[in-house]
């Protein structure tokens, strides 16, 4: 595995970076800035190191051409308050703008390009499309950082061609991400507690499936929980349900009892009459698991259940979760995710929150993000890793010139 010292002495070398600078945006008003401050380590320790710096990163989902609404100039602009010196912006991406910018660098200063996104040729399937884009990103540079963790799981120009035609090292934030998923996959310390929530049973079905053989406690909360109460023969009203997903959680079901994992579901439920909105007061009320109404859905786990989860992480040696217990962003279904959250933070041993609706919801629940093993800065890339797939991004690197 190859850090930033295998690229040498870096004095006066453009250095391309591939950052995570995906910020959630409010008109051009930035309403949380945890990845651009996650970023800026590597890119100061490259600037420190005489480099001249020029990031490059995507925000939102531009449709392959120049968009306004996601340009990159308000994250310009704050990375520039964080590092605490000017940073230059190119209004393109490998266009007369990024050209002129880069050829204006002086050792240990940054340039950040325009939104990678807004060329059709960063997301292609076409290889050959992608290729030629990564052609004109090399060209701006003499050395490729991969710093975006976010998206490393991602077959992108930015992320993988790029790293094909130059000499190239991981980021520090890559490096500590891969590191913390490896004691999560390889030999953890037990007991080895998981915990999964969040909307959908199929966006986990391949963690499921891998975790299931490596954990010791897998504890199930969130609208997912609705699929196993089925598999179990239980009704569940109008709570989320995947029918086509009954029989997959029965398995599991089945395997956690075969192989002696301990797979704890809710026993008692919140539930309402109606989903969460705007125009009407939320009116919650706690049944148990097995007796969900038929004219109600469930939104968190009950407070029985969010003791004995706690109490099931109290000894944990390794962590992992993912996935909000119920509708957090809802104060009146939030309970079941923060007893989660507080019962990670006194675990004796290595907590690890993984998912960007998980780390979000840490946040605005006002827990000290200092007080968790680790945060994890990429949903489905983190996601990817404990399915146990290759995630390109990193694969690439391993095999770098
Ligand atoms: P992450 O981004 O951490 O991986 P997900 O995207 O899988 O998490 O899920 C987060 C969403 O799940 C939240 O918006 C939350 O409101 C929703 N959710 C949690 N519990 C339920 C439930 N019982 N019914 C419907 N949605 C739920
Ligand atoms: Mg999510």
């Amino acid at each position: 595995m190859s850090g930033l010292e295998s690229l040498g002495d870096l004095r006066g070398k453009r250095v391309l970076v591939r950052s995570d600078l995906n910020v959630p945006l409010a008109g051009t008003t930035i309403t949380d800035d945890g990845r651009i401050r996650a970023s800026v380590p590597t890119i100061r320790a490259l600037a420190d190191a005489g480099a001249r710096v020029i990031v490059t990163a995507h925000l939102g989902r531009p449709k392959g051409a120049p968009d306004p609404a996601y340009s990159l100039a308000p994250v310009a602009a704050r990375l520039g308050e964080l590092l605490g010196q000017p940073v230059a912006f190119a209004t393109d991406t490998v266009g007369e703008s990024a050209e002129a910018t880069v050829a204006a660098l002086t050792d240990g200063q940054v340039a950040v390009l325009e939104n990678v996104r807004f060329n059709e040729g960063e997301t292609s399937k076409d290889d050959a499309v992608r290729g030629a884009f990564a052609d004109q990103l090399a060209a701006l540079a003499d050395a490729f950082v991969s710093d975006g963790f976010g998206v490393v799981h991602r077959k992108q120009a930015s992320v993988y061609d790029v790293a094909q035609r130059l000499p190239s090292a991981m980021g520090g934030l890559v490096a500590k991400e891969v590191d913390v998923l490896r004691r999560l996959t390889v030999d953890p310390a037990r007991p080895y507690v998981v915990v999964l929530g969040g909307s959908k049973v199929s966006d986990k079905l391949g963690v499921i499936d891998n975790l299931l053989g490596k954990a010791d406690r897998l504890l199930i909360g969130g609208g997912m929980v609705f699929t196993f109460l089925a598999a179990q023969g239980h009704e569940v009203g109008k709570s989320l349900l995947e029918a086509d997903q009954i029989e997959t959680c029965r398995g599991y079901l089945e395997r956690a009892a075969a192989t002696g994992v301990e797979l704890l579901l809710p026993t008692d439920i919140v539930v309402d009459t109606e989903f969460p909105s705007a125009d009407r007061d939320p009116q919650p009320e706690v049944v148990p698991a097995s007796a969900i109404p038929a004219d109600s859905l469930g939104l968190d786990i009950g407070p029985a259940s969010a003791a004995a989860f706690a109490a099931a992480l109290a000894d944990a040696q390794t962590v992992f979760w993912n996935g909000p217990m119920g509708v957090f962003e809802t104060p009146a279904f939030a309970d079941g995710t923060r007893a989660i959250a507080q019962a990670l933070t006194a675990v004796p041993g290595l907590s690890v929150v993984g998912g960007g609706d998980s780390a979000a919801a840490v946040r605005t629940l006002g827990f000290d993000e200092t007080a968790f093993g680790h945060i994890s800065t990429g949903g489905g890339a983190s996601l990817e890793f404990l399915e146990g797939k290759e995630l390109p991004g990193i694969g690439v690197l391993e095999q770098s010139a």
